[in-house]
């Protein structure tokens, strides 16, 4: 099969790449290199099955060949990221989705859409199943990104049941593992990187706030499984594992033995205070269930950390 890529130099997107490609696959990352890295997908470049194409999918995609599949995986991801790229993330959830479902249509490939936790917002379900609409406030910082991947999944939605194109919807629940970027804001790579530097750990608020840190590995697992299902509806994925902030920054300082201590910050607006999702779906459709516990996933990660560190 010949896949399609969209935030191929990203962080999910890089691990995608690699996976299709061990599965036998022909892989095209596309990618504007906004928030992505090349140096991720820079091992895969001698692979023949392989190809990187520099383009922003806000403008339309062309590409001549058939493709079989279209992952689309763009968009600055992080809180940080799309607190300062705020009409990127609107316009990457939007036109990149709409450019992106229109090649599906004419080159009748499978779609398969990441989406997010975050269109369940501050939720006021506990834990999240894909029936709950969320809780999203659509002016706030917060919403460039959850508009963007509500109005994704809507988009996706009317291409399937206006024009029969075969789609595929994920809810990606936090996820971690080597190849993010340093630098990203969020709380995993924030955290190891404090510990590493022996700095104290910047918890927003009282860490009191939940969420469930998925492995990448899991995630990969879930998506493969999930495009070759026939679930056109919403499929959570993600650790049901939950932990406060404070109990993961504990964890953090105690395996990397930091002895920084805890700094507490500001809490941003709109802050989810609590995330952790329902996977009957996976389990029982795609017979999916995360694999890696936490502690386990950060032994894989903090090496990568440590590893990068003097690029800060
Ligand atoms: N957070 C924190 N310290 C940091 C970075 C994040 O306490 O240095 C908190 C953040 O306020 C949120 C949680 O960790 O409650 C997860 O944040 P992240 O940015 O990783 O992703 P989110 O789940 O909010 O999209």
């Amino acid at each position: 099969m010949r896949i399609l890529i969209t935030g191929g130099a990203g962080f999910l997107g890089s691990h995608l790449c690699k996976r299709f490609l061990t599965d036998g696959h022909e892989v095209i990352a596309m990618d504007n290199l906004l928030t992505g890295d090349q140096r991720n997908i820079q091992p895969l470049r001698k692979n023949p099955a392989f190809r990187f194409i520099h383009h922003d999918i806000t403008h339309p995609i062309e590409y001549d060949d058939e493709l079989d599949a279209i992952l689309h995986f763009a968009s600055p991801a992080s809180p940080v990221d799309y607190l300062e790229l705020p009409i990127q993330t609107l316009k990457v959830g939007s036109l990149g989705t709409y450019h992106t479902l229109g090649l599906a249509k004419a080159k009748k490939a499978r779609y398969l859409l990441a989406s997010t936790s975050e269109v369940y917002g501050d939720p006021l379900v506990h834990p999240q199943t894909e029936e709950y609409w969320g809780n999203v406030n659509p002016i706030g910082p917060r919403g460039v990104y959850d508009e963007a991947k509500r109005f994704a999944e809507a988009m996706t939605m009317a291409y399937h049941r206006t024009h029969n194109v075969d789609t595929r919807i994920i809810r990606i629940f936090n996820t971690f593992g080597p190849s993010m970027r340093l630098n990203d804001g969020r709380v995993v790579p924030n955290f190891i990187t404090q510990a590493l530097l022996g700095q104290p750990l910047t918890i927003y608020g009282d860490g009191s706030q939940t969420r469930s840190f998925t492995y990448v590995s899991d995630l990969v697992e879930g998506i493969v499984r999930l495009l070759w299902s026939d679930e056109v509806l919403p499929v959570n994925i993600g650790n049901p594992g939950e932990f406060t902030i404070l109990e993961f920054a504990n964890l953090v300082n105690e395996m990397t033995r930091n002895a920084g201590g805890i700094l507490f910050k500001e809490l941003p607006t709109d802050d989810p205070k609590q995330r952790r999702p329902d996977i009957s779906k996976a389990r029982e459709i795609l017979a999916w269930e995360p694999t890696i516990p936490l502690g386990r996933g950060l032994e894989m990660t903090i090496p990568y950390f440590k590893g990068r560190l003097h690029e800060l």
